[in-house]
């Protein structure tokens, strides 16, 4: 896990395996956004932070991990999560035993987040790392919030505005679910430092803009056409997969 500090109270960490990221914030790092994906990324994690509290973007295995390096933190999500979380346990788990097996791990069981306390799916909630506002981001996955470290000019979108990934649209949320929460992220990107993705690294405001100007040219192209050149990764072979999965979603 490599970190870089991007505020004086921020720091983001960016896992090996798939550059997932998780974000420490506030005073002795007691906020942690998101998670680490290896065992090794969960050991360097707990080494850095003393969370209290753990906040999840959405309900996607690789993001769930932080209480395995702090177990005793609250957890938090918002509605949408915790539905998902509660209706889906078993095939997220399945896809992380799956993981683990695949990359030679002992096999870890997914943190049970069916405590977690509920945050709001839009608007203000306080945490140790002071106010946050909290908007949702649906499209990638069904469920899905971005949270505003409003003290830190840090904006945490979850699965948008990837330098390493092309959009990923959920066939049930849709293209237009994802295009609006674009709408919605650009007024809150015009405002902040820093954008940090879900996967990659933290993002300079111009350069999370043009990332999002490049994903909404491809989906509206794509919702208009049913296909669209590349926003990035073009010759990817992964990507390529995903892009063929997206052009799907605009057919019902
Ligand atoms: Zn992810």
């Amino acid at each position: 896990m490599r970190f870089r500090r991007i505020a004086p109270e921020v720091l983001v960490g960016t896992s090996r395996a798939w550059s997932t990221t998780c974000t420490i914030a506030g005073p002795d790092g007691a906020v942690v956004v998101d998670g680490p994906v290896s065992p090794a990324d969960v050991a360097a994690l707990g080494a850095r932070a003393d969370a209290r509290e753990l906040v999840a973007t959405h309900a996607d295995w690789d993001h769930l991990l932080a209480p395995l390096a702090f177990p005793t933190a609250r957890r938090r999500a918002a509605a949408a999560t915790l539905r998902r979380l509660a209706a889906e346990r078993r095939p997220i788990a399945g896809e992380l035993a799956a993981w683990d097996s695949a990359h030679d791990h002992p096999p870890r069981g997914l943190p049970d987040w069916a405590d977690a306390a509920e945050l709001p799916q839009h608007g203000r909630a306080n945490t140790a790392a002071g106010p946050v506002e909290i908007v949702p981001a649906d499209g990638h996955t069904t469920d899905g919030v971005a949270i505003l470290l409003v003290r830190h000019g840090v904006l945490i979108v979850g699965d948008y505005l990837s330098p390493v990934e092309i959009p990923s649209v959920d066939p049930i949320a849709g293209i237009g679910a994802y295009l609006a929460t674009l709408a919605r992220l650009d007024t809150v990107v015009a405002g902040v430092d820093w954008v940090v993705p879900g996967h990659g690294w933290p993002l300079t405001r111009p350069r999370a803009r043009d990332l999002l100007e490049a994903d909404r040219r491809y989906l509206e192209r794509i919702a208009a056409t049913g296909d669209a050149p590349l926003p990035r990764h073009a010759t990817d072979a992964v990507q390529r997969r995903q892009h063929g999965r997206n052009c799907l979603c605009t057919r019902g």
